[in-house]
């Protein structure tokens, strides 16, 4: 059997309404049906049954399904409802009760009197207790350990399976699930009453019936609620609407099969054991979908027409304008998201600080209370530190010693230096005034709850990491890594030095290379090895880089000539776009699209691959993974060598820093020179017009870690 609509309720034994603004305590409704998740708020337990029944006869009317999960024990321990009405049935028990309990339609109730007959049916004292001390009642403790000999077992068998709950004989004060459970079952009996075999209550009654009620703890699946509530959402309607949410997502039958489970004496709590399936069905309801975004179009990377030398600028410009984003999300602990692109906004759960607090350690006391001159402030017994809050006001007038990071007590405003001030442990003395709040944090003066926090498309570094948790964050939702497939070809490459070369044979010097600077940049390296001059073989092993990699950058055979089998197949395929760009060191650059994924033909010349990749494959490949186009950065510096150089293309010179400041360049610009890649760490730029440098002459360093490159 399944269920059309759910209802989750988050019950309240309160004695008056609730505020008419919508409250934390209060009654809570969070239903789900057709994929649509709502929440209602309710002052009272009558508005909130009349709620209920109204909801039940519209589902009944239409035919639906209904399951209700309310947050109190639907049963004692094993014992207690034979001692009350003389059968261990649960449900005779909630006749008995609710024969005893009178509820108005205000809250205003007799649970006290009646939780006192109750004991008045067990020897000893007990088992119910806590009351407010105006009850007054012989037989109602105002203390749990003020029980003795009522026979009664504290906990039922599934509440020893979920410590955080709480002992059902408690009435009084935070948590106490008690009251709830007296007035709550009292007014589930009257909705048994009035719906008759149309309502069943599990897992006592086992009819198939249109409402099904059950009983639920929401914070089964606390940490799952925390994580997927709406920032500064009332915590009491984000559980039922996203247990109502998820309970409604639970494969076919499930939901009925878990409303079977349990004792058929103390009841069950929906779920127990089934914690991970319903927090999955949590966020599969809630989580944002996972963001797949379109393909890239095959003609992406068309050039007009009778395009000969394409400026470095404008070929960057097409190439950003051709790209998008491709990768999809995941969702990782905020530890394990080291390097990631965040895929969506991320706003703080939670103020840094959460409190105001002091900065230094020294003395706390209420400003106003001060003066100018010496002041001396007699000291509390006792300190506030990180972790120890002071839990009582501190008067005016009175100082207390508080360290750093302790959270400000009642009646501190300003906290003074320790060195600032002379005590003899009972006085403080200092010089006044002091400067209101001084040596204070206020409460969210970093970042206040709610604030945006992280921004989509940030690559999340340590610093990123240390926010997220400050702020409460413990999952971030992230772009998968994009996958890099990295192929080189020729027919005079050796894979790798591990094999013997012929001396018409060099090994493979790009692999490596382009495999690093892809790890480097938070990408997956995805090694596609070698692959000789062979159409039939480049095009086998694209196949599988397309199927393994979201880019391929492949270097050798880029260009026109006869040698040049990848953009030769490139061609042949017909979606390549040979961008002849005018830059040195470099050639024209490959672009084309194969089984849907974009190519980088780079060229094969290390010193040539690596620069292309550096300034056309990184902003690329930033973008595709999501963390959008970026450039680096470059500072202008005094030259330390001469060059003239003609307009109509750019230069990158392999350069560093010399010691007096200035950019010095590798002795030969032979661009088969990988010694001087190794030597150099930056680039320097050369605009793409006419330059005469000499020595001291400002030309712009890009220094290699500003490609990502470190
Ligand atoms: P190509 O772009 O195929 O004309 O190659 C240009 C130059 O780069 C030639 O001297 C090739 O031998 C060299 N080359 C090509 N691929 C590699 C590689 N993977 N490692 C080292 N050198 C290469
Ligand atoms: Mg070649």
């Amino acid at each position: 059997m399944n269920f059309d609509t759910i209802a989750v309720i988050d019950w309240s034994g309160a004695s008056s309404p609730s505020p008419a603004k919508p409250s934390k305590d209060a009654i809570w409704i969070g239903t789900a049906r057709d994929g649509t998740v709502g929440a209602s708020y309710h002052r009272t337990r009558h508005d909130a049954t009349e709620a209920l029944a109204a909801l039940f006869e519209a589902e009944i009317a239409a035919g639906r399904r209904v399951l209700a999960g309310f947050d109190f024990p639907f049963a004692y321990p094993a014992g207690f409802a034979r001692a009350v009405c003389g059968t261990e049935d649960p449900l005779a028990l909630w006749t008995a009760m609710a024969a005893r309990i009178e509820d108005g339609p205000d809250n205003a109730n007799n649970r006290w009197q009646a939780a006192a007959e109750l004991n008045g049916l067990f020897p000893g004292i007990g088992p119910f207790w806590g009351c407010p001390a105006s009850v007054d009642d012989p037989r109602l403790p105002a203390k749990g350990t003020a029980r003795q000999g009522h026979g009664q077992a504290e906990r039922r068998g599934c509440e020893q399976r979920l410590k955080s709950t709480q002992p059902c004989w408690k009435l009084y004060t935070t948590g106490s699930v008690g009251s709830q459970a007296l007035l709550g079952i009292a007014r589930l009996q009257a909705l048994r009453q009035r719906f008759g075999s149309d309502l069943a209550v599990r897992p006592f009654e086992t009819h198939d019936a249109p409402v099904t009620l059950v009983e639920l703890f929401p914070s089964l699946i606390a940490r799952t609620v925390a994580e997927l509530a709406q920032p500064g959402e009332i915590k009491d309607r984000a559980q039922v609407r996203i247990l109502a949410g998820a309970l409604a997502r639970l494969g076919p039958g499930r939901l009925d099969a878990m409303s079977r489970e349990g004792d058929q004496e103390e009841g069950w709590i929906l779920g127990l054991g089934h914690e991970a399936e319903i927090g999955a069905a949590a966020r599969g309801a809630f989580a944002a979908p996972e963001l797949m975004p379109p393909r890239l179009r095959d003609d992406c990377f068309a050039m007009p027409q009778g395009v000969a030398w394409v400026p470095v600028e404008e070929a960057l410009s097409r190439l950003r304008a051709a790209l998008h984003p491709v990768t999809g999300t995941e969702t990782l602990p905020v530890a394990q998201a080291a390097g990631r692109v965040l895929a969506e906004d991320v706003a703080a759960r939670r103020s840094n600080p959460p409190m105001p607090n002091s900065a230094v350690d020294g003395y706390g006391f209420a400003h106003a209370a001060t003066g100018t001159g010496v002041q001396r402030l007699p000291l509390l017994a006792g300190r506030a530190a990180a972790g120890q809050p002071w839990p009582f006001p501190v008067p005016p007038g009175h100082a207390i010693r508080i360290l750093t990071g302790a959270i400000l007590p009642d009646g501190v405003d300003t906290v003074v230096l320790e060195e600032d001030t002379a005590t003899d442990g009972a006085t403080v003395v200092f010089d006044g005034p002091a400067k209101p709040f001084a040596n204070t944090r206020r409460a969210g003066e970093d970042v206040a709850a709610g604030a945006p926090a992280l921004a989509a498309g940030q690559r999340l570094r340590a610093p990123e990491l240390a926010l997220a948790p400050a702020l409460g964050i413990a999952e971030l939702r992230v772009r998968r890594r994009l996958r890099v497939g990295v192929l080189s070809t020729g027919d005079e490459i050796v894979a790798s030095p591990a094999d013997p070369a012929e001396p018409h044979q060099i090994w493979d010097a790009n692999r490596p290379m382009l495999l690093a600077l892809a790890a480097g940049w938070h990408c997956e390296p995805v090694d596609l090895g070698h692959v000789r001059d062979d159409p039939g073989r480049i095009a086998a092993r694209l196949d599988e880089g397309a199927r393994a990699a979201d880019v391929i950058l492949t270097s050798g055979g880029a260009s026109a000539g006869d040698e040049d089998h990848v953009s030769a197949l490139l061609r042949a395929k017909g979606t390549l776009s040979s961008w002849r760009i005018a830059l040195k060191p470099g050639r024209p650059l490959a672009l084309a699209m194969w089984q849907g994924v974009p190519v980088f033909g780079l060229p094969g010349n290390p010193v040539a691959a690596l620069v292309c990749a550096l300034v056309f494959a990184r902003p690329a490949l930033s973008l595709m993974a999501g963390a959008g186009w970026c450039e680096p950065q470059g500072f202008m510096v005094p030259a330390a060598f001469s060059k003239r150089k003609k307009p109509g293309r750019r230069e990158y010179l392999r350069a560093r820093m010399d010691s007096e400041g200035r950019a010095e360049v590798f002795g030969s610009e032979g661009s088969g020179r990988i010694s001087g890649l190794s030597w150099a760490d930056g680039l320097v730029e050369l605009p793409d017009g006419a330059a005469d440098v000499g020595p001291g002459t400002p030309v712009r360093y890009i220094p290699y870690a500003s490609f990502g490159l470190g």
